[in-house]
């Protein structure tokens, strides 16, 4: 495909005359003439529907609301528009308008793990900081589909520096995730000062950057962004390519540029019903992923926000997924499945099982053949008694700044120098009893 085919000069003619390919790659011309409402697309994309659709979509959008940058718009194919994985993701469904009980406002409490405006803190080392409340496209599958629209606004300064002030304050932080919204929403100069003031900061060891960019705004990737970025490693990019189809000149030119700039790439998928949930499309995803210097990261199960319904699949298609990956492919193609917990208990990965059975001296596991196999244990072994001083073993870790703190949740169970012999959860009835009984265990 080339960087400025006809069907691009076709829209672009008709946003506005005498288009030049200049102006088409200028992303601030892409965001100034992002596709808004039912009849503007229409026009664009020679798709039209019909008078009951139309309002059914109208009402769509006054809830969900819409905008496709006139480059993601010229990348469907309107011949078969209604099973096109580019006009799914973004062009609303009715189905948006259907809700259920188990679907949530706000699904992964992010809300809720906010101990600052802007920032979800939910692991002990990391944090997300939303950076920008805006995106260039909006995606049908957005997890943060709540927010979406409802204030199309970039934080001032005095916000940022609130949630700088917290990871400031909290030394354990040391992976910071900026996220939105599309972070590459900012003007190059405010991304910068945000990036020279969380990079000073002393604990602060790695910065990440989540944007869609790449897939629905490949022009916003510009030399001056690339030559900034570059100013401010180790930065890691994930980015967000559902579909193989994504994966155009334009979006690979834009890649090519980050990773030679040195930026380790990513990326996060959402299994979408309807879009990618099938072996095929995912491995010939995260081939394409690869020779573009892209690492698949993970493939997340969609999350239960409100008007998602129709976008999920089981779990079992997930699993099935990864089951023609692993042994099939190349190990570096093959993401993380996630399923993100309700609730917000963060990541939890999904596996096929390969582990069969074991006793004391052998484990059984199969292979992605179906081959059934032996491990033999070690016949003997010395135990590390760990009691997390590591002064005194002789296991050399011996950093200078080697913190260590103490283990937590399933990690808790398995260390030595613990005594918890149980995770309880909150509101156990038995222990309820037991504090009753003048127990006080
Ligand atoms: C996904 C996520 C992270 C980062 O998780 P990784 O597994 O380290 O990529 C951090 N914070 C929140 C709230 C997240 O949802």
């Amino acid at each position: 495909m080339s960087i400025f085919n006809i069907k691009q000069q076709n829209i672009a003619e008709q946003i506005e005359t005498n288009m030049k390919k200049s102006k088409w790659q200028d992303w601030r011309w892409q965001i100034k003439n992002a596709i808004k409402d039912i009849k503007t697309f229409e026009k664009l994309s020679g798709i039209t529907f019909k008078q009951t659709e139309r309002e059914k979509l109208e009402q769509t959008v006054k809830k969900f609301p819409l905008s496709i940058t006139p480059y993601y718009l010229s990348l469907i194919d309107v011949n078969d528009y209604e099973n096109d994985p580019i006009f799914r993701q973004s062009f609303p469904s009715p189905s948006e308008l259907i809700m259920f009980k188990h679907d949530m406002h706000d699904p992964l409490a992010e809300d809720k793990d906010s101990p600052v405006p802007h920032i979800t803190h939910r692991y002990p080392d990391r944090v997300l900081f939303h950076i920008s409340n805006t995106c260039s496209m909006y995606c049908r599958h957005c997890t943060r589909k709540r927010k979406v629209g409802d204030r199309d606004s970039i934080p001032n300064k005095n916000e940022i520096m609130a949630g700088i002030e917290y990871i400031k304050n909290n030394p354990r932080i040391r992976d910071v995730l900026f996220s939105g919204g599309d972070p590459f929403m900012l003007a190059d100069n405010y991304l910068d000062w945000i990036l020279t003031e969380v990079e000073n900061i002393p604990h602060v060891e790695v910065m990440r950057i989540g944007t869609r960019v790449p897939v629905v705004l490949p022009y916003r990737v510009t030399d001056e962004l690339v030559a900034m970025l570059k100013k401010h490693q180790p930065l890691w990019i994930n980015t967000h390519f559902n579909h193989p189809r994504e994966i155009t000149a334009s979006s690979s030119a834009s890649l090519k540029k980050l990773a030679d700039a040195g930026i380790p790439l990513g990326n996060q998928s959402v299994l979408l019903a309807g879009i990618n949930d099938c072996p095929r499309i995912i491995k010939k995803l995260g081939h394409k992923l690869v020779q573009n210097r892209v690492r698949p990261y993970y493939l997340y199960q969609c999350d239960l926000s409100e008007g998602l319904s129709h976008f999920r699949t089981p779990i079992g298609k997930g699993i099935e997924i990864i089951e023609s990956l692993i042994g099939h492919t190349s190990g570096f193609t093959i993401p993380t499945y996630v399923i993100d917990a309700p609730g917000g208990g963060g990541k939890i990965p999904i596996m096929p099982n390969y582990l069969l059975s074991w006793s004391t001296h052998k484990v059984i596991l199969r292979n992605y053949e179906g081959v059934i196999t032996t491990y033999e244990e070690p016949k003997s072994y010395l135990p590390i008694f760990c009691d997390r001083n590591c002064d005194e073993c002789n296991l050399q870790l011996k950093l200078d700044e080697a913190e260590e703190y103490n283990a937590i949740g399933i990690e808790q169970l398995l260390s030595y120098q613990d005594d918890t012999i149980s995770l309880i959860p909150g509101n156990n009835e038995r222990i309820e009893r037991r504090k009753n009984n003048g127990d006080n265990e």
